[in-house]
Order: C-alpha cells, then sequence, then structure tokens
C-alpha cells in the first residue's frame, strides 16, 4: 500500500475541537506547512464531536505530540493511520472538489479552471476556518439564499458566526448594493474571511458605514455594540448550532427587522423541532427549510 494520506480521528467535546482545530492552524503556520484539513462534526446521540485530521503526507513524529500538547489536550483515544489510496482519494475529494450548492459554486484555488460561468463562483481554501461549503449545513445556507433571490434584496444582512466568510461573500455576490457584517466569536475567522472578500473581489466596509459591501467583526453574539448599531437587520443568517442558537433566540429575532429573513443552521434534524418551537415563541413563522444528510436549515419570517 502506498501511504497517500495519514488520518488522525476521534471524538472530542465541541470546545476542545474547536481549540485543536485553531492550534492546528497556528502550528502549521508556525512551521511554515500547509495547514492539514480537519474536520469537524456533531454526532446524533452524542455529546462528542467527530473530529478528523486529513494529513496529505506522514507528519513528523513530534508534530502530532506537540499539537496536543499545545492543544491542551492528555489521555485522547484516537487514532492515527495512513490512508489507503483509495480512501485518501475519496475523502480529499470531498473535502477537496468543488461543490455546487443553489445557484453557487465553491470551489478551491486549486479548481481556478473549474468555475461555471453560469454559477456564482466562489473561491474559499479549506483547513482555515469552517466553511469550505463542503459541509451540509453551509450548502443549506446557500441554497436558502439562493430561493430568497428572487424575492428579497435585503439591504442590511448579518451572518452571524461566518467563519470563511462564505455565506456573507455569497449574500455580497447576489445582493452588491446590501450593507453586509460578517461576525465571529474567532478573531482567526475574522481575519480569513477578510482575506477571502479579498480573494472574491467583494468591497470591504466599515462597520456602521452606508457603504455597501462587507464588514468584518469580531464578536460574541449580538450583543457587541458594533452589531447591536447596525441593526435591525433585514437579513440574518446563522449557521451555528442547535444549542447557541436556542439560547440566542431572543436577541437574534431582536435584531431582525419586520418582514425580515432568518436562516438557522447547523441543527441536526433531531433538533429540528426544538430550534422551531424556540423562534416561534419569539413571533416568527416558518417559511422554507432544506435539509441535507442528517443536517436541515430553517427559513423563519418575521
Ligand atoms: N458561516 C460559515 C461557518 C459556520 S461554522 C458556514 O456556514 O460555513 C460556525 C462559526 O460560528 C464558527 O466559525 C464559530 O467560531 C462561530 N461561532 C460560534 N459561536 C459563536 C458566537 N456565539 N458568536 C459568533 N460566532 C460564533
Amino acid at each position: 500500500m502506498t501511504d497517500t494520506g495519514w488520518k488522525l480521528s476521534g471524538e472530542l467535546t465541541p470546545d476542545v475541537a474547536e481549540r485543536l482545530d485553531v492550534t492546528l492552524e497556528l502550528l502549521a503556520d508556525a512551521k511554515g506547512i500547509a495547514p492539514p484539513t480537519l474536520s469537524r462534526f456533531e454526532q446524533r446521540d452524542s455529546d462528542l464531536w467527530r473530529v478528523d485530521i486529513f494529513f496529505a503526507e506522514r507528519p513528523a513524529e513530534t508534530f502530532v505530540e506537540e499539537l496536543l500538547d499545545k492543544a491542551g489536550i492528555t489521555r485522547w483515544a484516537y487514532e492515527f493511520a495512513p490512508i489507503e489510496d483509495r480512501d485518501w482519494v475519496s475523502e480529499s475529494q470531498k473535502l477537496l472538489a468543488p461543490v455546487r450548492a443553489g445557484d453557487f459554486l465553491v470551489y478551491g484555488s486549486h479548481d481556478a479552471d473549474k468555475t461555471e460561468a453560469s454559477l456564482i463562483n466562489l473561491q474559499i481554501d479549506a483547513g482555515q476556518a469552517f466553511g469550505t461549503g463542503k459541509h451540509e449545513t453551509t450548502a443549506a445556507c446557500l441554497e436558502l439564499m439562493s430561493g430568497l433571490r428572487q424575492s428579497k434584496a435585503p439591504e442590511n444582512a448579518l451572518d452571524l458566526g461566518t467563519g470563511s466568510g462564505v455565506l456573507a461573500l455569497a449574500a455580497a455576490k447576489i445582493w452588491p448594493d446590501a450593507r453586509i457584517t460578517a461576525s465571529d466569536i474567532d478573531p482567526i475567522a475574522v481575519d480569513v474571511a477578510r482575506e477571502n472578500g479579498a480573494i472574491n473581489a467583494v468591497p470591504e466596509r466599515q462597520a456602521a458605514s452606508d457603504a455597501a459591501g462587507v464588514a468584518y467583526l469580531t464578536a460574541d453574539g449580538l450583543t457587541d455594540e458594533p452589531l447591536k448599531a447596525e441593526k435591525p437587520y433585514d437579513l440574518i443568517v446563522a449557521n451555528i448550532l442547535a444549542g447557541p442558537l436556542i439560547d440566542m433566540a431572543a436577541d437574534i429575532t431582536g435584531a431582525l427587522a419586520p418582514h425580515g429573513a432568518l436562516i438557522l443552521s447547523g441543527l441536526l434534524i433531531s433538533q429540528r423541532d426544538d430550534v422551531l418551537t424556540a423562534y416561534r415563541a419569539q413571533g416568527l413563522s416558518l417559511d422554507s427549510e432544506a435539509e441535507s444528510g442528517e443536517w436541515c436549515a430553517l427559513q423563519l419570517t418575521r
């Protein structure tokens, strides 16, 4: 067997998985190597997330040790093994092949020749912040946003938990006149989103200005002043997770303009009803939904 790739996998709590993701990126950066691709997914019936790190080739012996040490992970029962050629190809294609969702094609820079003139092409490289378009939760948002295209022209939109910036940039491509805010609790994601904005030729605007384009902000939820200053939003897209979305139901609804549209994603189908109940209690009603695999996204209106 020629081992073209190596995979490290196991289960971690969401917090630790996130810390590992950030640490991996920083460590790869410090060592001047291309960051390996980490994917983390919520699992049905478990509080633990599934984490897979794909290395294009076998990392140095000490790399994994140093990574876990820096991420503060002790006693983790992970698997670390070469991936057979066939698996590696399918895994890496799954992570790296261009993805079509709604009117969009999301592709990595290595596939720049695969763009399609009839679609809105967004270049987002994997391995930085979450949101290459490959995950079902992102694709479901892109589909619902494409559906809104005919009926809505938002003037003031928010992408809460922007990750790679993919949804804010998608909004800027569909609605080039809109004021868009892309926020994330993670400053690294905000930097990545801003870079992706430049790569995709989306104008950056200053927060709280009337200019069209995307403003990038580090903020936890909606209570930070710069995000409050921009409300009400006539479109909010939030691909976070069921738990935080339920916790933030009042804040998110409070930031939404009358007749504004809200797209919620990051929920397993099994969590759909709980999320819907929380938002109905805030006076919102369901307009549309998209399902992909075990995941679903909801489109609500005020
Ligand atoms: N919007 C992208 C990324 C989704 S991943 C996409 O659809 O693909 C979810 C993002 O939400 C992560 O980048 C995470 O850092 C961010 N996040 C989690 N909790 C948050 C909070 N309370 N406020 C803002 N961002 C948050």
